[in-house]
């Protein structure tokens, strides 16, 4: 096996429904090298389920600090620790990352202080590295080489696709973006380009569900890409692969994959991939 996706979360947005996706996180795999991107709800079940044992935690991207992308960072870290983690993991995020490491480790202090003395455990601290991410090279190791695009993602100005080459393989995630041409170069090659996507007919739906109104569709729209946009760009940037991730919406009963597919008909005819929980792309 060269490159292995698996999409853990696959909606965006922090809401859960029932029968619905979860929030976003993926695994990737090139040859040797394992990366966890992001760190919706359910990232740690899901990487659990994917077969990543917690005692070998992989690094983690962080693309950007909404709490569809970041609110089980802590969790997961904490479960890996009392699973036995004894390496020290790298977290790579956005300026701000180390505010939210600090918030939550205080919130659990009592819990951590008393696992060191109780159980002998090393301090979870210890075995945390954080590193920011700025656009340019974010990691080259020799095994994995990671670079990082700053999109374009209002009101929220750390937001950062990011592209992983490793094994022979290229594979880019474009973060949460509106329509982004710059992607189109970053992304150029790509076995897999991984970007997210929207439904423009179904935003009314979502929107009415949720009672937020005009905020709500105006966020969508300046911070979103309609997933037709997603595959204009797939084809520009001559990717071999378009996956469809972190969909808006992804717990409406009256949209299939059918749905998504009938977006793109006529704009990107090469293999795609409409994103669910848990799936799994070998490449
Ligand atoms: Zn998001
Ligand atoms: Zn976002």
């Amino acid at each position: 096996m060269t490159g292995r996706l698996v999409t853990i979360g696959s909606k965006g947005g922090p809401a859960l429904r029932k029968g619905g996706a979860l929030p976003t996180s993926s695994l990737l795999q090139l040859g040797s090298a394992l990366a966890v991107i992001d760190c919706g709800l359910g990232v740690t079940r899901g990487l659990v389920e994917a077969g990543v044992d917690l005692r070998h935690l992989p690094q983690v991207f962080i693309t950007h600090l909404h709490s569809d992308h970041v609110l089980e960072l802590g969790a997961l870290l904490h479960t890996a620790w009392t699973t036995g983690l004894r390496r020290p993991v790298t977290v790579f995020g956005p300026p701000g990352l180390a505010e939210y490491w600090a918030g939550f480790m205080a919130s659990m202090a009592f819990d951590t202080a008393l696992r060191v003395a109780d159980e002998g455990r090393a301090p979870l601290e210890d075995l945390v590295t954080l590193q920011v991410i700025e656009p340019g090279t974010v990691l080259n190791d020799g095994n994995l080489c990671v670079s990082a695009l700053r999109v374009d993602h209002p009101p929220v100005t750390d937001c950062f696709a990011l592209r992983f080459e490793g094994a022979g393989r290229r594979v880019t995630f474009s973060a949460d973006t509106a329509p982004f041409e710059p992607l189109a170069g970053f992304a150029r090659g790509s076995d897999v380009l991984v970007h997210e996507a929207m439904l423009p007919d179904a935003v009314e739906r979502i929107v009415a569900a949720t009672g937020m109104g005009d905020a709500l569709r105006a966020h969508l729209h300046a911070s979103h890409t309609p997933a037709a946009e997603a595959a204009r760009l797939a084809g520009r940037a001559a990717v071999r692969r378009l996956v469809l991730h972190h969909l808006i919406p992804a717990d409406d009963p009256d949209v299939t994959e059918e749905d998504w597919r009938a977006a793109v008909a006529g704009i990107w005819d090469g293999d795609i991939t409409i994103a669910r929980d848990g799936l799994q792309l070998i490449f």
